[in-house]
C-alpha cells in the first residue's frame, strides 16, 4: 500500500529500521556498538590465550566507546594457595631427595599421557635453587631429549635466564606441571594434571625455592588453584605454601606474540628485585 503522506512515509521507515535493528541483535551479529559498550562478547574466553594484544584489536572505535571499554582489566588480588601435600601418598611423603622422587615415579602409568610419550620429563637444574620455573608440559623436543624447555620456547626461556637475569640454567630449576608429552601438544586435561600434580608438589617441597615463576595459564592455575587467565594473574605476586609466585606469559606464547615480551620483562625484573632483596 502506498503511504498517504510524508508523515506516513516517515513512520513506515522508522518502523522498518527498528525491526531491522532488533533482528540484527537477536541474530547475534557481532559488532553492534551497544554490545561493545556493555562489554559483552567473548573477551572472557579470549583471556585464556594470554592475549592483551588480541583484546586491544577487538576494541570498539573510539567514537562509540566509553573510556572504560578500552582499559585492560585490573589484575586479580594476590592469591595464597595452601593445597598440595594433603593428597600426597605415604610413599611420596616419605621421599627425601629428588633422586628418590624420580625413582618413586618410575615408569609411571598413572594417567593416559603415558601412552604417547617417549620418556618422562622429570625436571632439571639445581636441586637447591632459589628460583624455579614451572611450565605446562613437555613438547616434542623435550619428549625426545628428556629435558624440559629445550625447543624454541626453551631457547627463549634460556635467553631470559642467561641474558635477562644474568644467571645460568644450572642455577635455577625447571619443571612442568605434567611430566609426559600430551599428544599433538594439546593442553593437559584435568585428570592428567590431577594425576601428575603430586610430583610437582613434592619437587617444590624438596627444592624449597624462594621464588616460583609460573609460565603460562596451566602452571599458574595449577599452583594457585584459580581459574583466572594468566593475562590477569601475571605481574602480581601470589603465594604457594609460603613461596612467592610470579605468574608470567609462557615463552611459546611470546614466540607468537613478540610484542608482549615487554610484559614478561616487567615480571622478570620484579623477580630479580625480589631475589636481590631490593
Ligand atoms: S603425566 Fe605424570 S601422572 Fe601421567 S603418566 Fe606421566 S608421569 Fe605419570
Amino acid at each position: 500500500m502506498e503511504p498517504n503522506s510524508p508523515h506516513d512515509l516517515l513512520l513506515q521507515i522508522t518502523d522498518s529500521l527498528g525491526w531491522y535493528l532488533e533482528s540484527l541483535k537477536e541474530s547475534g551479529v557481532a559488532g553492534l556498538p551497544r554490545a561493545e559498550m556493555m562489554g559483552h562478547g567473548d573477551a572472557g574466553t579470549r583471556g585464556q590465550s594470554d592475549s592483551s594484544s588480541t583484546a586491544s584489536s577487538r576494541r570498539p572505535v573510539a567514537a562509540s566507546s566509553p573510556p572504560s571499554a578500552s582499559r585492560p582489566q585490573p589484575p586479580v588480588p594476590p592469591v595464597v594457595s595452601q593445597t598440595g601435600d594433603l593428597f600426597l601418598s605415604p610413599a611420596l611423603q616419605a621421599v627425601q631427595t629428588l633422586e628418590e622422587l624420580r625413582a618413586e615415579i618410575g615408569d609411571c602409568r598413572r594417567c593416559k599421557l603415558c601412552q604417547g610419550r617417549t620418556q618422562i620429563v622429570f625436571g632439571t637444574g639445581n636441586p637447591r635453587a632459589e628460583l624455579v620455573f614451572v611450565g605446562e608440559a613437555p613438547g616434542r623436543d623435550e619428549d625426545l631429549k628428556g629435558e624440559p624447555f629445550v625447543g624454541r620456547a626453551g631457547q627463549l626461556l634460556t635467553e631470559i635466564i642467561t641474558k635477562g637475569m644474568k644467571l645460568r640454567r644450572e642455577d635455577v630449576y625447571i619443571a612442568n606441571v605434567v611430566k609426559c608429552r600430551p599428544p599433538e601438544n594439546r593442553n593437559p586435561e584435568p585428570d592428567e594434571i590431577a594425576a601428575c600434580e603430586p610430583f610437582l608438589v613434592k619437587q617444590l617441597e624438596l627444592i624449597k625455592p624462594r621464588i616460583i615463576v609460573a609460565l603460562g595459564t596451566f602452571a599458574a592455575q595449577t599452583l594457585l588453584k584459580i581459574k583466572t587467565p594468566i593475562s590477569r594473574l601475571r605481574g602480581v605476586w601470589h603465594t604457594y605454601h609460603g613461596i612467592k609466585v610470579m605468574p608470567t606469559l609462557h615463552p611459546a606464547y611470546l614466540l607468537r606474540n613478540p610484542n608482549d615480551k615487554r610484559l614478561v620483562w616487567q615480571d622478570i625484573q620484579a623477580v630479580l628485585r625480589e631475589l636481590e632483596g631490593r
